[in-house]
C-alpha cells in the first residue's frame, strides 16, 4: 500500500513503527494465546513517553494533542498490536486534565507521566441500565469528608492493570434533578485503597484477550478530595472523555483497517490457485479496494474530530461519526481479509482471526452502532427521538 508522502505525522509514525517492530506478530499471538497482559510492550511505550503524550510538559508529559495521541493508537494497531490494552490512559486523561483541580493534577499527572501510576480504567456501564447511562443506580453519598459508594458496574476494563479509575456515580437522586444528566459526579478512585475494602472485582471471560470486569461497591469510602470538578456535573466531564475515547478508537479501527488491507493484498498477490495469483480475480480485488476507500474516508472524519477536540470546540457529532465510520470500515476490511485468506484466515499463525475478533468489539463498545445512528438521526438531522 502506498503511504502519503505529505503526511505531517511521518516522524511520529516512524518512531512508533520502530518501537512496534520490537513486538512482532509472534509476541501478540503469544499474549493472545496465553490471555495475558502485554507488560513488556506497555512498559516500552511508557518509557518512550508515549503513554504520557497528552500530559502537559509542566506536569512531565509531552504536551501533545488528541491528534498525535490518535496517531499513536493507530500505529499500534496498524503494526499488528492492540491499543485496547492501554488506550484507557489516553482518553481518561482528558477527564482529569480538563476538569481536575490544580491539586489533583499536581498530585497525579507527574506520577502518571513517569509511569509510576497508570490511569487506565473508567467505570460507567451498569448491568441493569446498560446504555441508558443517566438511570445508573450506583450512588455516592457524602458523609463528613468522604463519599460512600454503593452499586454495581459491568465491563470495566483494565482494572487489574491500573492504579487509578475514574468512576461515574449518582450524587443526587434522579427524582430530584431537573435534567436527567444532572446529579452525576466523577471521582478518581485509588484502586489499591479500594479493592478488598468495599470494592470487589470479578473478571468476565470474553471473546478477546481484553481484561474486563464486574465491579461491586459495598460502602466503599473515598475521600472528598477525589471528586473531579463540581458535584453533579460529572456527566458533562465524562462526555468530554467519551468524545476523546470515540475518536481514539476510530483511529485504532483505521489502524486495524490498514492492517487488514495490507495483509489481504500481500496474500492475494502471493497465493496461486488455478495457476494465477488469486489477486488477479476481481472478486478478490474489489472487496479489498472497497474496504480501503471506506477506511480512507473514515480517516478524514477522524482528523476532523481530532481537530475540533484539540481546539476545544464541540465535537460530539464528528467523534461519533468517526467512530462509526471507522468501526464499520475496519469490520468490512476484516471480512475481506478473512475471505481472501480462505481456510488460512482461520489459522492462528496468520493473525487474521485474532485481529478479526479484536476489531469486532468496536461495533459494540464503547458505544454500539445503533446508538450512534440514533444520535445522528435525532441530534443532527432533527428527527424525533426514538426512545
Ligand atoms: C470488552 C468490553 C469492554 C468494555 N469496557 C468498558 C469500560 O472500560 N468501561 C465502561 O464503562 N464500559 C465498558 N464496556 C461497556 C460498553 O460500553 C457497553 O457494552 C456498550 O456501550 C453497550 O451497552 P450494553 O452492553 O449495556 O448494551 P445495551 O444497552 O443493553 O444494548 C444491547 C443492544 O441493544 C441495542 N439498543 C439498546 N437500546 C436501543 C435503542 N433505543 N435503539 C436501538 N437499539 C438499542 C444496543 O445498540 C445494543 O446493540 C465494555 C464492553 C465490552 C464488551
Amino acid at each position: 500500500m502506498k503511504h502519503d508522502a505529505n503526511d505531517p505525522y511521518r516522524e511520529l509514525r516512524d518512531s512508533l513503527r520502530s518501537l512496534c517492530s520490537e513486538f512482532p506478530d509472534e509476541y501478540w499471538r503469544q499474549i493472545d494465546h496465553a490471555r495475558t497482559y502485554p507488560e513488556a510492550f506497555v512498559d516500552s511505550l511508557t518509557k518512550a513517553g508515549w503513554m504520557a503524550a497528552l500530559i502537559p510538559e509542566e506536569y512531565g508529559g509531552s504536551g501533545l494533542g488528541l491528534t498525535e495521541a490518535s496517531v499513536i493508537m493507530e500505529e499500534i494497531n496498524r503494526n499488528g498490536g492492540n491499543s485496547g490494552f492501554c488506550h484507557g490512559q489516553m482518553y481518561n486523561m482528558n477527564t482529569l486534565l480538563r476538569n481536575g483541580s490544580e491539586a489533583q493534577k499536581r498530585l497525579y499527572l507527574p506520577r502518571i507521566a513517569s509511569g509510576e501510576l497508570r490511569l487506565q480504567s473508567m467505570a460507567v456501564t451498569e448491568p441493569t441500565t446498560g446504555t441508558d447511562t443517566t438511570k445508573m443506580r450506583t450512588t455516592a453519598v457524602k458523609k463528613g469528608d468522604r463519599y460512600v459508594i454503593n452499586g454495581q458496574k459491568v465491563w470495566i476494563s483494565r482494572v487489574q492493570h491500573s492504579d487509578l479509575m475514574i468512576l461515574l456515580a449518582r450524587t443526587t437522586p434522579l427524582a430530584d434533578v431537573k435534567k436527567k444528566s444532572e446529579g452525576l459526579s466523577c471521582f478518581l478512585v485509588n484502586l489499591h485503597d479500594a479493592i478488598g475494602k468495599g470494592l470487589d472485582v470479578r473478571p468476565i471471560p470474553n471473546m478477546v484477550n481484553h481484561e474486563t470486569n464486574e465491579l461491586f461497591f459495598d460502602n466503599l469510602e473515598i475521600p472528598e478530595e477525589n471528586l473531579i470538578g463540581e458535584e453533579g456535573q460529572g456527566f458533562k466531564y465524562i462526555l468530554d472523555g467519551l468524545n476523546a475515547e470515540r475518536t481514539l478508537i476510530a483511529a485504532e479501527c483505521i489502524g486495524d483497517g490498514y492492517w487488514f488491507v495490507d495483509r489481504a493484498t500481500r496474500y492475494a498477490n502471493d497465493r496461486v490457485v488455478f495457476d494465477r495469483p488469486i489477486g488477479k480475480n476481481q472478486g478478490i480485488q474489489f472487496p479489498i479496494a472497497e474496504a480501503y476507500m471506506d477506511i480512507r474516508a473514515a480517516d478524514l472524519m477522524r482528523y476532523r474530530a481530532c481537530e475540533l477536540f484539540d481546539a476545544h470546540q464541540p465535537c460530539g457529532a464528528e467523534a461519533n461519526m468517526a467512530k462509526h465510520l471507522a468501526a464499520t470500515s475496519s469490520w468490512k476490511a476484516a471480512n475481506a481479509c478473512l475471505q481472501t485468506h480462505g481456510g488460512f484466515g482461520f489459522a492462528c499463525e496468520y493473525d487474521v482471526e485474532r485481529k478479526f475478533r479484536e476489531t469486532r468489539l468496536y461495533q459494540v463498545a464503547p458505544i454500539s452502532t445503533n446508538l450512534i445512528l440514533s444520535y445522528v438521526a435525532e441530534h443532527i438531522l432533527g428527527l424525533p427521538r426514538s426512545f
